[in-house]
């Protein structure tokens, strides 16, 4: 059906060289020996030293300048409405702010900022069916928004969640945001979701603004999202017994987000990683919301737990990447043959007194970045948004 094909990516041969860094997106090697890679038609089709790939007929060539590539950025939790325009804070082009961010995908736990959003069962799916169609079709500046993720209610019966997922919905939007907020009840229709194929997330801790709930741990365990949403809050979060029976008590993903508590999310870090379970570690922002948007939100987050919660950067890195593509199923989110050519360039910021990006990092800095590539396209060069890269990448040959 139309609705599932992919989108045209454009023909062309890309190729990144003279890489510095190359930082792969997986935990378990997460520096790459290579300084190049090569994407055909927006995936990637070869990674390597510059000697051993095949680079003819290249129909854009970037010259890394010896900074360093990474995987584009994954925000996973995102409020979307319609376009580029947020109503949350009446704000337009948040999306494109973003990708010079270095942010090039984004999951949506639910468009709930939709003026009048329809609370009806044929309301909430037809939003949700509209949501996923439009941004489908639109991806302001190239970022790819995977919206259209219903928040549940309590007439929606079994043959609703089949429908949604026979329309191409992919995601419910955050359990409890809606009237859905008992264990049992959340359970079942989690339940529903996956049977059809829908992954969910759940909305943790206390009410984010007026007329929204608490949601605790027993809630959270009962209800068996794939997706602990904002484990440190939005922004109220659990107390850390709490959080600590949530990471104990379940092997879903343990979503951190920028517009949370930083002190639980260090909390959360440290559960994780004395349980061995980085891997269930993800990324967001929780917006646009009550604090606004925020474009290095993901940058702001990876930089924090690098330096505050003294973890390697290369691993903070990827939080925001390979961990959330292996969760949600994406094609992005790695340097790996095969992946969607999604790529972040990035250097350390000009008189960050570290002596590399990693360091810079570690210290609590921002990279600063050069570059955006979406399927093989070229997107944006210096950002507006970072700090200034110390080395920019160029664009040396069409
Ligand atoms: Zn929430």
């Amino acid at each position: 059906m139309a609705h599932d094909a992919p989108q045209a990516t454009g023909p062309g041969k890309l190729v990144i060289r003279n890489i510095g860094l190359l930082l792969s997106g997986a935990l378990e090697k997460p520096i790459l020996d290579a300084d190049t890679i090569v994407a055909e038609n927006g995936r990637i089709t070869a990674i390597g030293r510059l000697k051993d790939v095949d680079t003819d007929g290249a129909t854009t060539i970037v010259d890394a300048n010896g900074t360093t590539v990474a995987p584009g950025l994954i925000d996973s939790h995102v409020h979307p409405v319609a376009g580029d325009w947020t109503p949350r804070q009446n704000q337009i082009g948040w999306i494109d702010s973003y990708l010079h961010g270095g942010v090039t995908t984004m999951i949506s736990a639910g468009e709930v900022h939709m003026p009048g959003r329809p609370r009806d069962i044929v309301g909430v799916k037809a939003m949700a069916i509209f949501a996923q169609r439009a941004f489908w079709t639109l991806r302001p500046g190239g970022v790819k928004v995977h919206a259209g993720a219903p928040v549940i209610e309590n007439e929606m019966v079994e043959d609703d969640f089949k429908e949604l997922a026979a329309a191409g919905v992919k995601l419910l939007g955050e359990v409890g945001l809606g009237g859905v907020k008992d264990g049992p009840t959340a359970r079942k229709m989690v339940g529903w979701a996956r049977k059809y194929g829908i992954q969910s997330t759940i909305h943790t801790g206390g009410p984010s603004i007026p007329g929204s709930g608490l949601i605790d741990k027993d809630v959270v365990l009962e209800a068996d999202t794939d997706v602990i949403g904002h484990i440190n809050g939005g922004h109220t979060a659990l107390p850390d017994d709490q959080i600590r029976c949530i990471c104990e008590g379940c092997k879903r993903g343990l979503e951190l987000v920028h517009n949370g508590n930083e002190r639980s999310a260090l909390f959360t870090l440290r559960t994780a990683r004395e349980m061995g379970d980085l891997n269930r570690v993800i990324l967001g922002t929780d917006a646009p919301a009550g604090s606004g948007v925020q474009p290095l939100g993901i940058l702001r987050m990876v930089s924090m737990l690098s330096s505050l919660g003294d973890m390697p950067a290369e691993l903070a890195f990827c939080f925001a990447t390979g961990n959330t593509a292996r969760m949600r199923a994406l094609d992005c989110g790695l340097i790996e043959v095969g992946r969607s050519a999604d790529f972040v360039i990035m250097d350390k910021a000009q008189h960050s007194p570290g002596h590399t990006l990693l360091d810079s990092v570690q210290l609590g800095d921002l990279p600063g970045i050069g570059m955006t590539i979406i399927d093989g396209i070229v997107r944006t060069q210096r950002s507006r948004n970072t700090p200034p890269a110390t080395r920019v990448p160029e664009i040396v040959g069409r």
